[in-house]
């Protein structure tokens, strides 16, 4: 039989938009040490926008978002909306794709007009050994600055690069902080880039970060932490990609309207996608086993 308090617990976090799926993740979220966060729409509000776009040798703008924006048209990362949405804006004509394909981790690719384009990051870049020495400076700047960098390929060559800014949510700092008051490690953990995530990590006080970490690898980086001693390790996320860590996780949340892979894998969800309501379920789960002992 399931005890009055935790009956009375889930009740009250439920009235608080804090879903909690049975009495034992309950329990453990308070004996929780170490605590690792998704970036994009966990910690930020997951809907960059293009705030810089930066062509190169003679193209234009509108060639950038041309290309990027037409190829996008696939793609269900948020950044390939965003992308979509400055070149709908501009009133950019966006064309068909032939032979689109994802690469989780990288970015996308496909034919327009008879030419190979690849939008995506450094990495992918280098995969694909173009050149991008005449944009490196500027690519340093933008992602120092907390800010996402696309890159735009058209047959083997850069033809622009595009920053894209996503806004933190609101008390994320105040929520970090609390979590350190409680004695409790934090982390980052995201797909994007090192300077990005640094510069993510130090505004927002996070202690320390995981940065270029392929989907399939997230929950190895859960498994690492787990290793260390006495450690009970929470995981905060809200895509498809963080829904294996989200089950490895001693307890996996899932945050807001994340996608439903989210959801069904964790623990707990906070519904509104607040990251305050976190600190909420930490004590609501404490009041509750002291109640109990
Ligand atoms: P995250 O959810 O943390 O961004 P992903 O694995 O989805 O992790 O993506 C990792 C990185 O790959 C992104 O930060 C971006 O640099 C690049 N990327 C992935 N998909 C796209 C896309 N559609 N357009 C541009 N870049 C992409
Ligand atoms: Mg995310």
């Amino acid at each position: 039989a399931i005890p009055t308090a935790v009956m009375v617990g889930t009740g009250k976090g439920a009235k608080s938009g804090i879903l909690i799926k049975g009495g034992e993740s309950l329990e453990l979220v308070h004996k929780v040490n170490h605590i690792v966060f998704d970036k994009t729409g966990t910690l930020t509000v997951g809907k960059p926008q293009v705030i810089k776009n930066i062509p190169f040798m003679d193209n234009s703008m509108k060639d950038v978002l041309f290309f990027a924006g037409s190829l996008e048209q696939g793609s269900e990362h948020p950044l390939g909306q965003a992308i979509v949405e400055k070149a709908k804006e501009k009133q950019i004509d966006l064309t068909t794709v032939k032979d689109f394909k994802n690469n989780p981790g990288f970015g996308i690719e496909g034919i327009i007009e008879k030419s190979r384009i690849i939008v995506g990051n450094l990495k992918f870049a280098e995969k694909e050994g173009v050149d991008h020495s005449s944009a490196d400076i500027m690519i340093g700047d933008l992602q120092s600055q907390g800010n996402t960098v696309v890159l735009v390929m058209k047959d083997g060559i850069l033809i622009g690069i595009l920053g894209l800014a996503d806004k933190l949510k609101p008390y994320a700092k105040e929520t970090i902080k609390m979590l350190h008051k409680m004695k409790i490690h934090t982390y980052l953990l995201t797909g994007d880039n090192k300077k990005t995530a640094e510069a993510i990590a130090k505004s927002i006080g996070i202690q320390e970060y995981f940065a270029e970490v392929l989907p399939s690898q997230k929950l190895v980086k859960i498994e690492e932490i787990q290793s260390e001693t006495n450690a009970v390790v929470a995981m905060v996320g809200d895509g498809i990609n963080d829904a294996p860590a989200l089950t490895k996780a001693d307890v996996g949340i899932a945050i807001g309207s994340g996608t439903d892979i989210a959801i069904e894998s964790a623990d707990i969800v906070l519904i509104k996608g607040e990251l305050q309501n976190l600190i909420a379920a930490m004590t609501l789960s404490k009041k509750t086993y002291i109640k109990m002992r």
